[in-house]
Formats: C-alpha cells, structure tokens, sequence
C-alpha cells in the first residue's frame, strides 16, 4: 500500500471512533485492528506492530479514565505519538548532537550506498539544498568505477549550478576525492560533498574502497542513501554498511510512486540511525527534512 492509502486508512480508522456513540474497548479494538492491518499492508514490521498496538492500549486505558477526560481527543494524540514512536530513528545515544555545517568552516560529507539508490541525484539536491540556505557547496565525483558517473554528476551539478570535481583520467577513487576535498578546502567551501561509487552489490571491495576514501576525506557526516522502494529489506542492508562504513544519518529516496515507504522507515528505525532527509521525486527540488512528528502530520493530512 503507498503512504498516501496507509494516512487516509488510519484517519478513517480514527474518524469511525470519533463518530461511534461510545468509545468503549470495542470500538478502540476495532480501530487498533484496522490500523495495524493498513500499517501490515504497508509492510511495517509485525513485531514493531504489535508494540505500537500494545502501547496505544496501554496508555489509553479506558477503565482508568477520569470521567471527564475526552477519550476522542485522547485517543487521537496516542496514536499519533505512537506513529511517531514508530518512525522515529535517532540514535540510541540521543546526546550525539546531530550534524549541522557553518558558515565559514569546510565540512565534508560522504554518501555511500549501493548503485542505483539514488546517491548522485541526492547529492545533487544535498548540495542545492544547502546552497539555497547560503551556504557555499561544491561535490566531488569519487565513483571511477562506472563509467559516465562522472558526465552524470556534472550535468547535475551543472543543472543545479553547483561547483563540481571529477577526473576523467584518474582511476583511483581515493586519489580523486581527496584532490576534490583539497581544491575545495583551498578555495574555502563551506560544505563539500563526496559521491562514492556503488557498484552493483554489498561487495567487500566496495567496502574496503569506502574505508579507504573515508579515512582520506575524514567526513564530518557519512550518509547512506537507501531506496525506499525495497521495503523491510532496507534493514540488512544498511546494518551491511553500516559494519564497514560507519554512517550515521540515512537519505530514504524514491519516496514518492508506489515505495512502501512504511517498510522502509520502520526498518530504518530498528537500526537506530536518524533519516535525515527524504527523496520525493527525480527533480533537483525533490527533497524533504525527515522529522518524525512532520512526517506522520503529513501522513495523516
Ligand atoms: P546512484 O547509482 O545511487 O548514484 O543512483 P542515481 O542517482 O543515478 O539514481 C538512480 C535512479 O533513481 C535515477 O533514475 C534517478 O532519477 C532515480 N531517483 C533518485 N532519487 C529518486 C527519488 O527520490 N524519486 C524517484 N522517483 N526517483 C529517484
């Protein structure tokens, strides 16, 4: 089920509540079921399900209620809280304060992830993003390995009007983005973004040539570009990355079309790594700040 179908299944769950004459354990039953079977269809974990349907029947406690208290209201506010609960990924050490560039200072930012996720136009959108908050941003074409990885990245770039690095003579990925971090560190950048190659699969080579260009470009943050698309799978494979390449924030693209975004971002969620943005779309513009409270307003409209 798209994301769309999943917030007009859950309000409708909750408008069915809120027209029922009484909200006894029946009638929040029957809305906690069909909530769990839209989030089921929208391939959220089963486990993460039932705890967020355990959750809801814990706080609301109907028998416990104060005569008073308006049990619409309340319900409302734990579901949505719980919702949030679900797709909420920051970190287990919630202290680490989460990456934010200066002005004035070059940081560096490393995207790894496999072939065909989406990294070169995220970074594209990355670098215009920040661009646009003035912010002076170049990128950095690492990825030697496919061939037209670099014309790629340049008519992006080009297309976004961002300063861009790449070589089409060397082939060593490590060489060129550290010359990419050095001209633009020189020529005083405040932010500057490294594509990495993803080749066609988790492969150890792919992980050994992340080690190695981190360890050259020293990234302030490490972003793994995960397609929404592959649904509950996102799991493994950025626990995979995460064991060689240490990210710790998460771009989830293709957000948009028919992803089962909901499998994604619950699965994302079990790593314990934030996502920071979302793609929605192959435009340059197509880029959404991921916060757990918006994102679930936005669902349920
Ligand atoms: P890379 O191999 O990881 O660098 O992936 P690319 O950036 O080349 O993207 C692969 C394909 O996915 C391209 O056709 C992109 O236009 C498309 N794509 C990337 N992000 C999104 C997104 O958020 N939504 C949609 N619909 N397509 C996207």
């Amino acid at each position: 089920m798209v994301l769309a179908d999943l917030g007009r299944r859950i309000n409708a769950a909750m408008a069915d509540l809120t027209r029922s004459n009484v909200v006894d354990e029946k009638a929040l039953d029957s809305m906690l079921k069909e909530i769990c079977m839209a989030l089921l269809e929208s391939d959220v974990n089963v486990k993460l399900v039932s705890t967020l349907r355990a959750n809801i029947k814990k706080k609301i406690n109907l028998k416990d209620q104060a005569p008073g208290i308006n049990k619409r209201r309340l319900v409302q506010k734990t579901v949505f809280d719980e919702l949030c609960a679900l797709v909420d990924c920051q970190s287990e050490n919630g202290d680490t304060p989460a990456f934010k560039p200066k002005k004035g200072r070059s940081s560096v930012i490393m995207f790894v992830g496999l072939q065909g996720a989406g990294k070169t136009t995220s970074c594209t959108k990355l670098a215009l993003w920040y661009q646009r908050r003035g912010f002076k941003v170049g990128l950095v074409c690492a990825d030697t390995f496919r061939a037209g990885a670099f014309d790629q990245l340049k008519q992006n770039a080009t297309k976004a009007k961002v300063p861009y690095y790449g070589s089409y003579t060397e082939t060593d990925p490590v060489a060129v983005a550290a010359a990419g971090v050095a001209r633009f560190k020189s020529e005083k950048f405040d932010i500057i973004i490294v594509d990495t190659s993803g080749r066609h699969r988790q492969e150890q080579e792919l992980f050994a040539e992340m080690v190695q260009i981190s360890q050259a470009v020293k990234p302030d943050q490490t972003i793994m570009v995960l397609d929404a698309s592959i649904g509950q799978a996102a799991e493994s494979q950025s626990k995979a990355f995460k064991e060689s390449s240490d990210f710790g924030a998460i771009i989830l693209t293709k957000m948009d079309g028919h992803a089962k975004g909901g499998g994604a971002i619950s699965a994302v969620a079990a790593t314990r790594t934030p996502i920071v943005f979302v793609g929605t779309g192959e435009h340059i513009h197509d880029l959404e700040p991921f916060t757990p409270t918006q994102f679930i307003s936005k669902l349920l409209g």
